[in-house]
């Protein structure tokens, strides 16, 4: 709040497309999809179209002993459009439920599987899954972390993948493989008390869109599978084309046994998450006693709303071709940003699908502030993380914004 006397928020009035607009008429580039859940704009028109139609029918209703058609529907068309056999659904509300979901899911899968003594989580150096406690204790970003440590499960943190830590000469699949030996070395240790590995595949997002390369993914699969541990994919950010494939998993031809979803799911709208599993994890939970069932009370678990949200979204992404247009739009980007990479502060420029991010090397005090309010005079929505900046801009990016965009980046970059 004290921040705020020296940087007012921004009070938005409304939003078109890429762009929110002010209480003062003024307008903002939309460059980091309001915190990565804005897939194809504000105020779009198909999705609002959904919404209202779904409001004149019903706008929740509980899902214990109950269903619904949007719920219904989305649960079918999720199962086909991920990976291999993930075939059952489990919702709520956000990203971080999401994640607690399936650690519990995974913990008690192995406590009635007979294997009573997995009760760990291993999770990636500078990974993120949220800051409720369950989430946070598998999270290693210490901003979030480091007041809340004695509340937390001591977690075992293993090697980043991220190709920012290579050595000099080391590529990033080299590096890749290194982590993953790391990660081998820790399961070949301690697979007998370990229940999951829980990351982001391809893109660690909340310390400064981290890249690695994809065959981390595909190592660390077949390292899961011979120790016998669960494999949780967090796609919350990288889900639905953001890394330029529908999902981030399929770049290593990857099948997690959990699969995290939210942000972009409902286009960004409303809250709403999901976690994706086989049929093997649904088998364990199936029986007469209820204390064998997967309980994790939801109150707005599948809402309707959020779910028809979720609907038009997919359908847009189906009808518009959106994982090759933003192939187009992608290269189009990358060469707005020439400029930008060749800038002589800039260091570690990265692009992965719709994701661009780099450092900027010896920043002034305060640079994440100064930027951000620099980016406002320029008309541009955009928060660095540190020294890194990144952007993530919506699917309906043109090329007339794509120009604009990059030509304010480099301005606010030979500014401050
Ligand atoms: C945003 C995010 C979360 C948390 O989602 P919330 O809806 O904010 O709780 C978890 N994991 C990843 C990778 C995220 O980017």
């Amino acid at each position: 709040m004290k921040h705020h006397e020296a940087y007012p928020p921004v009070l938005i009035t409304r939003g078109k497309g890429i762009w929110l607009h002010d209480a003062d008429g003024k307008r903002y580039l939309d460059t980091i999809s309001s915190w990565w859940v804005n897939l194809f704009g504000h105020c779009n028109p198909r999705i609002n179209a959904a919404i209202i139609d779904q409001l004149g029918k019903l706008e929740h209703a509980m899902l214990a002993g109950l269903a619904h058609e949007p719920v219904v529907e989305l649960s079918a068309r999720l199962s086909t459009i991920t990976p291999g056999d993930l075939s059952h659904c489990f919702y709520a509300s956000d990203g971080a439920s999401a994640n607690e979901i399936a650690l519990k899911m995974s913990f008690h899968y192995w406590q009635q599987s007979g294997f009573p003594q997995k009760t760990q989580f291993v999770n990636l150096q500078n990974g993120y899954h949220g800051e409720t406690l369950g989430a946070l204790s598998v999270t290693d970003v210490p901003i979030f972390r480091q007041v809340y440590a004695p509340l937390l499960r001591p977690a075992h943190v293993v090697r980043t993948p991220d190709w920012r830590f290579a050595e000099t000469g080391e590529t990033p699949e080299a590096y890749a493989l290194r982590a993953a030996a790391e990660l081998e070395k820790h399961l070949a240790e301690h697979h007998a008390s370990t229940a999951a590995l829980i990351l982001e595949p391809l893109v660690q997002g909340a310390v400064g869109m981290g890249m690695y390369h994809p065959v981390y993914l595909q190592r660390a699969r077949e390292i899961c599978n011979t120790y016998r541990v669960h494999l949780i994919a967090d796609e919350i950010a990288v889900g639905f084309g953001r890394t330029g494939t529908l999902f981030a998993c399929e770049q290593a031809a990857v099948t997690p046994d959990f699969m995290c979803l939210a942000k972009g799911l409902s286009g960004g709208y409303l809250p709403l998450s999901v976690v994706l599993t086989n049929d093997t994890v649904y088998q364990t939970f199936y029986n007469d006693q209820a204390s064998r069932a997967f309980l994790h009370s939801h109150s707005h678990s599948g809402n309707a709303l959020a779910c028809r949200a979720a609907l038009a979204t997919l359908d847009i992404i189906e009808q518009d071709n959106v994982i090759e247009m933003n192939r187009h739009k992608a290269g189009f980007l990358n060469q707005c940003l020439q400029p930008v990479q060749a800038h002589p502060s800039v260091r570690h420029f990265r692009n992965c699908g719709m994701i661009w991010a780099f450092e900027v090397e010896n920043p002034q005090p305060d640079f994440t502030h100064r930027f951000a309010q620099a980016g406002l005079k320029h008309q541009l929505l955009i928060r660095p993380m540190g020294n890194s900046v990144y952007i993530m801009p919506p699917y309906i990016i043109n090329e007339e914004e794509m120009v604009l965009m990059s030509q304010a980046i480099l301005n606010i970059l030979n500014e401050i």
